[in-house]
C-alpha cells in the first residue's frame, strides 16, 4: 500500500502536521517514487525577498488538495509511493555555501530511484540541482516557466544568485541546450539582447505576449514531441503568472500567464521521461490572500500527476 494523503474525513483538513497534501512524513527517500522536499532560503534574491517561508506556506495551502485529478483522471497516489522528506538544511547566512549544500544533499537523495520534487525558496536552488542531477542522468531538457530568462552574466559581481541560473547550468553542462524550453519571458531588461543571446546557445523562448490569450495545449504538445525521451527537469517559477494571479512573490512582472495556462502546459508534459521538478519563488509576506501559495500547491500537484508511472482512470 502506497502512502496515501491523510483524509479531510479522518482529521480536519486544518489539523495535524503541515506535511505537502498531508502525507506521512518521512526521514529520507528510502522506498519512496516521489520525495517531496523545501528549500526554505530567500539570500539569492535580488528584489524583494521572503521566499524562505515559501514550503511552509506551500504546504498550508496544500492541506485542501484531494488525491484524485478529477480533471485529468491522475491517480498518482494509486501507483507512486510519495512522501514529504523535509528542508534541506541551508545555511542562511551564506549563499554560496547553502547551494553547496544543495548540491550535497541531492548527491545522496539520487543515490536511490527517487524523483525529487523541491518547493522553493528563491530560483538559486535550481543550478545546484542541475548540477547534481546532471551527474545522475547526463545533460538533461529543461522546460523553464518564468517570466525572466535568468541568463544574467552576474548580478552584483555575484555569479550564482537567483538571476544567472540557467547560464551556469549551460556553461556547467548540465543541459541540453537544444532541449531548454523556456515560456512566459517578459518585462524590462539591461538591454535589448538579454533574451537573445541564451537564443543562439540553442534555448527555445517563448514570450509572453505571444502565449496572451491562448490554449497552451499545443505548444505543450509541440515542447514534448521536441524532447521525447531525453530526461527532463521542471523548473516553476511562480512569476510566469500575471500577478493578478501570483501576487505573493519577489520579481512581480505584468502581463503573464494565467492559472488556466499553467495548468494546461505541466498537463501537456505528461509522458514525459521528468527526473526531477520545482515550484520556486513563492513570498508569502507579499501574498496576503494566500493565493500564490494556493496556486503553488496546485501546480505542484499537478506536476505530480504528470510523473513517469503515474496511473489514470
Ligand atoms: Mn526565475
Ligand atoms: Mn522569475
Amino acid at each position: 500500500m502506497n502512502n496515501q494523503p491523510l483524509g479531510g474525513n479522518e482529521l480536519a483538513r486544518f489539523s495535524g502536521l503541515q506535511t505537502f497534501m498531508r502525507l506521512p512524513a518521512q526521514e529520507g527517500p528510502e522506498g519512496l517514487d516521489v520525495s517531496i522536499l523545501g528549500i526554505p532560503m530567500d539570500i539569492g534574491t535580488s528584489w524583494r525577498s521572503g521566499t524562505r517561508f515559501g514550503p511552509k506556506q506551500i504546504r498550508e495551502q496544500s492541506a485542501m488538495i484531494r488525491p484524485y485529478n478529477l480533471q485529468t483522471g491522475a491517480a498518482p497516489f494509486d501507483s507512486l509511493n510519495v512522501g514529504d522528506i523535509g528542508d534541506v538544511p541551508i545555511n542562511t547566512f551564506s549563499l554560496e555555501k547553502s547551494l553547496s549544500i544543495i548540491t550535497n544533499y541531492y548527491d545522496e537523495l539520487l543515490k536511490f530511484q527517487t524523483i525529487p520534487v523541491a518547493l522553493g525558496g528563491d530560483h538559486s536552488l535550481t543550478l545546484p540541482i542541475l548540477r547534481s542531477v546532471a551527474k545522475k542522468h547526463g545533460p538533461v531538457a529543461l522546460v523553464h516557466v518564468d517570466a525572466h530568462a535568468d541568463v544574467n552574466e552576474h548580478m552584483f559581481e555575484e555569479q550564482e544568485t537567483h538571476g544567472t541560473v540557467f547560464r551556469r547550468g549551460y556553461e556547467d553542462g548540465c543541459l541540453q541546450a537544444d532541449k531548454v524550453f523556456q515560456i512566459g519571458l517578459r518585462g524590462t531588461g539591461y538591454g535589448a539582447d538579454d533574451f537573445t543571446e541564451a537564443a543562439d546557445w540553442g534555448f527555445h523562448q517563448h514570450l509572453a505576449p505571444d502565449l496572451w490569450h491562448k490554449s497552451l495545449t499545443p505548444l505543450a504538445f509541440e515542447i514534448r514531441s521536441k524532447i521525447g525521451d531525453a530526461p527532463v527537469y521542471i523548473s516553476y517559477d511562480i512569476d510566469s503568472l500575471d500577478p493578478a494571479f501570483a501576487p505573493g512573490t519577489g520579481t512581480p512582472e505584468i502581463g503573464g500567464l494565467t492559472s488556466m495556462q499553467a495548468m494546461e502546459l505541466i498537463r501537456g508534459m505528461r509522458g514525459l521521461n521528468i527526473v526531477g521538478c520545482d515550484l520556486v519563488e513563492v513570498s508569502p509576506p507579499y501574498d496576503t490572500s494566500g493565493n500564490t501559495a494556493l496556486t503553488a500547491a496546485n501546480l505542484v500537484y499537478e506536476m505530480l500527476c504528470v510523473l513517469p508511472g503515474v496511473s489514470y482512470r
